[in-house]
C-alpha cells in the first residue's frame, strides 16, 4: 500500500521507520501492560455480592437479544464475576455503531476504569496514532463509516492492579463482546493481544504464529496483532504491527469493494 506524506509523518511520529528493520525474535506471547504491585490497601467495607442472579436484569434478557442501549445497560449492571467489586465503572466501548472497523483489546486499565472509555492511556495514544496513520478514527462523527473504528475490550471491567484476566472472567464477559460484534457487523476485526485473540479465535497459539493472515470470526475477517502495551515495550515489533494494520486495511477495502 503506497504511503501518503501524511501517513509517512505519522509513522515517523510513531517511531516506525519507513524501511523495515530486521525483526527481533518473536516472544512466545506478548505480555499485557502491568502496573507495579502497590502497597497493601487500606481495609474497606464489605463489597456488594456478585453472582449470576444479578448479572442480567430480568427485564433485559440475555445479551444475544439486546439492542445497543439495553446491552450497555446490561454491562453497567453486570455483577457476574468478582471484578464488579473492584471496578469504578464498566467500560462498554467507544465509537460509531456504524463503524466498519472493530478493534478488540484486553481489559480496561486504571485510566479506562476512571474515565469509562477503552484505550485512553498510553497504549490508547499509540493505538490512535496507528489508526490515524491509516486515516481511521474512533470519533463517532465527521468521518464516513469506512473510516470509523469501534473499540471494545474482551473484559468490560478492570482486573485489580491490571492482572491478567482469568478464564472464568473471560467466559462471563464474552456474551457482551459477541453481541457487540453481532450488532456492529464490522467489515474487519482487529484483535489486539493474547486475550482478545484467545477469546475470539479459541486458539492458544502465540500471536507471532497467528498474525500475517486473515482469520474469520463467524464469517467476519479477523486480523491478529500485538497489543499496543506490548509495542510500547518492544519497539522493534512496531513495524510488524504496522504490517498487520495494512493487512487489515487491504482486507477491509476488499470486503467493501466486493459488497458495493
Ligand atoms: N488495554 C486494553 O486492552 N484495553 C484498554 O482499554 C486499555 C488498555
Amino acid at each position: 500500500m503506497p504511503w501518503s506524506e501524511r501517513q509517512r509523518a505519522m509513522l515517523r511520529e510513531m517511531g516506525i521507520p519507513l524501511w523495515l528493520p530486521e525483526p527481533a525474535a518473536v516472544p512466545a506471547a506478548p505480555l499485557p501492560e502491568r502496573a507495579p504491585v502497590g502497597s497493601p490497601r487500606v481495609a474497606e467495607p464489605d463489597p456488594p455480592p456478585f453472582g449470576p442472579a444479578l448479572s442480567e436484569p430480568a427485564a433485559a434478557g440475555p445479551p444475544s437479544l439486546l439492542d445497543w442501549p439495553a446491552l450497555r445497560g446490561a454491562v453497567a449492571a453486570c455483577r457476574a464475576c468478582g471484578l464488579c467489586q473492584t471496578r469504578k465503572q464498566t467500560v462498554f466501548g467507544v465509537g460509531s455503531q456504524r463503524a466498519r472497523w472493530m478493534v478488540v483489546g484486553e481489559a480496561p486499565g486504571e485510566q479506562e476504569d476512571a474515565q469509562g472509555e477503552p484505550f485512553v492511556g498510553a497504549s490508547g495514544q499509540l493505538l490512535d496514532q496507528m489508526l490515524a496513520a491509516l486515516g481511521l478514527t474512533r470519533a463517532a462523527e465527521g468521518a464516513p463509516p469506512e473510516r470509523q473504528v469501534y473499540i471494545a475490550n474482551t473484559l468490560k471491567c478492570r482486573p485489580p492492579r491490571n492482572r491478567n484476566p482469568e478464564p472464568a472472567e473471560l467466559a462471563q464477559c464474552e456474551p457482551f463482546l459477541v453481541r457487540q460484534i453481532e450488532l456492529l457487523q464490522p467489515r474487519i476485526i482487529l484483535a489486539m493481544g493474547r486475550f482478545a485473540v484467545q477469546t475470539l479465535l479459541r486458539s492458544s497459539e502465540p500471536i507471532g504464529k497467528l498474525r500475517g493472515r486473515v482469520h474469520r470470526y463467524h464469517g467476519v475477517p479477523l486480523v491478529v496483532t500485538y497489543h499496543p502495551a506490548y509495542l510500547l515495550r518492544s519497539l522493534g515489533e512496531k513495524a510488524r504491527a504496522w504490517d498487520d494494520l495494512c493487512l487489515a486495511a487491504e482486507t477491509a477495502e476488499a470486503v467493501t469493494a466486493s459488497s458495493a
